[in-house]
């Protein structure tokens, strides 16, 4: 069964696990899709940004400055960085007006959130006579000659890809003769995108999905989780159930046993004429019977719990009454090899307990001292007087519980049921008893032992009232 419980946790947190999994992924799919969708549709509502009589301008500007620089690199007047170099800063006052233009384009299209443009010069190349002089080239490493806004390159989308050609016109000196040239000029841009808190966006939109998603979840492992510790508990259950069966049937066996041999006995000719022996028959029927209605008295009686125990408490005087416990429990196992030390506090205190109830509380106690003890049971018995508190503490030099089981054994029908204490016979009612009765005095029992050294109870009552 509990290889059966351990198959079915692990199987479950397995498709669970599975699952998640496949939750995550769809969640990460509908993400991509989403992200991808309203790129798409941003993409949509800005298209042709750049498409306007003041952006035409600025580009043809932008060309005379970089064709200038290009005429006198091609001149040979300045090397291709220095080109570069004399074409940046150009380029540089005429970006607040792109950015302006740009803006305004964005601002007409009443976006809900804020867009940053730029474009980017991926290459620049000049055609001569079938060469091919590169001038700038981004591949190469070279830094990119940015037009628009700066922002870093994992927030860049691609709007679109450009390849222009012109012509590179200008007059060369060669050998004092002045000659018009015109060259071929190949550049290749790149228009990028940033959506403001496109993440943002996004996530807003999925969220429904996601909340709905993580609330499910949830709901699933914690009815797991409940089902699991149901069904635990409810093995714990059946497995009191069945040992209590077996340990109550193990105490019925005997007197049943012996009533069965008796009345048999009884019936013999040489029993009934022998007076000595049909009253000794008798008195085992007698004895037999009383075991019967005490083993019923406890299933019926022991299992009450602390609400249901009705107590008719009255003053007693402590030392007297504990001494007088201790004395019947002295002559009840006087037969066993049982030695007590008792101490009882030395001032009076009158206690306010339910002297039956109490008495058997104790008894179930101390009874346990004999039953789990060694050959030679040696017994502590002490009480204290602590401000408002009166402490009964009972040590046994017995066999000792292991921690794990200390606080199982105040359980309803909890035995321990390893090694010795196997054969000990029992219904596991007693501590459970013992416990409610002191709890229905407002009093608490703890317990401290250690396997083979022994163990100390201790009841402790309130005697404010
Ligand atoms: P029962 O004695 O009928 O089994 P109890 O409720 O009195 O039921 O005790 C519960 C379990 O606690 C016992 O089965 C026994 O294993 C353990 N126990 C109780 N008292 C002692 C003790 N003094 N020393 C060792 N074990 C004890």
């Amino acid at each position: 069964m509990k290889q059966k419980i351990n198959t079915l946790i692990i199987t479950s947190i397995i498709a669970l696990l599975a699952l998640s999994t496949i939750q995550a992924y769809l969640i990460h799919n509908t993400y991509q899709l989403k992200k991808d969708a309203f790129i798409r549709k941003t993409k949509k509502a800005i298209n042709n940004i750049d498409n306007t009589k003041e952006m035409d301008s600025l580009g043809e500007l932008w060309y005379t400055y970089l064709s200038e620089s290009l005429a006198e690199y091609k001149k040979n007047n300045i090397q291709k960085k220095e080109a570069l170099n004399s074409f940046k800063p150009k380029t540089d006052s005429l970006n607040d007006l792109f950015i302006s233009y740009y803006k305004n384009e964005i601002a007409s299209r009443n976006l809900e959130y804020d867009i940053q443009y730029k474009k980017d010069i991926k290459s620049i190349v000049i055609f001569e006579d079938e060469k091919m002089d590169t001038i700038f080239s981004a591949a190469s490493g070279e830094n990119v000659y940015v037009f628009g806004e700066k922002f870093s390159k994992k927030d860049e989308v691609v709007m679109s890809k450009a390849r222009w050609f012109t012509d590179l016109d200008y007059e060369n000196d060669i050998n004092g003769g002045m000659i018009d040239v015109s060259l071929d000029i190949e550049v290749r841009t790149v228009d990028y995108i940033n959506i403001i808190g496109w993440k943002r966006i996004v996530f807003s939109q999925m969220s429904t999905i996601f909340i709905v998603s993580v609330l499910l979840l949830l709901f699933v492992v914690s009815l797991l989780f409940y089902s699991i510790r149901n069904l635990i508990r409810q093995k714990k259950l059946a497995d009191i159930k069945t040992d209590f069966i077996n340990n109550i049937t193990h105490e019925l066996k005997t007197p049943l046993a012996t009533l069965g041999i008796a009345s048999k006995s009884l019936r013999k000719t040489e029993i009934q004429n022998t007076p000595d022996a049909f009253s000794n028959t008798l008195d085992i029927l007698d004895r037999q019977n009383t075991r019967l209605q005490k083993l019923v008295d406890q299933v019926v009686t022991n299992s009450l719990g602390s609400e249901e125990i009705v107590l008719k408490k009255e003053k007693i005087l402590d030392d007297t009454y504990f001494q007088n416990v201790l004395k019947d429990f002295e002559l009840s196992v006087q037969d066993k090899n049982v030695s007590i030390i008792s101490k009882i506090e030395f001032r009076e205190v009158y206690l306010s307990i339910d002297k039956f109830m109490f008495t058997t509380a104790l008894l179930n106690v101390l009874d346990n001292a004999v039953k789990y003890g060694k050959e030679k049971v040696e017994l502590i018995f002490r009480t204290y007087l602590k401000e408002d508190q009166y402490e009964i503490s009972i040590h046994d030099n017995g066999i000792g519980i292991h921690e794990k089981e200390q606080r199982k054994i105040f359980e309803k029908f909890y035995r321990i049921s390893k090694g010795d204490v196997h054969d000990v016979k029992g219904l596991g009612l007693g501590l459970f008893y013992t416990s409610q009765i002191v709890k229905a005095h407002q009093g608490t029992v703890t317990l401290e032992s250690k396997p083979d050294l022994g163990t100390t109870f201790t009841i402790t009552l309130p005697i404010n009232e």
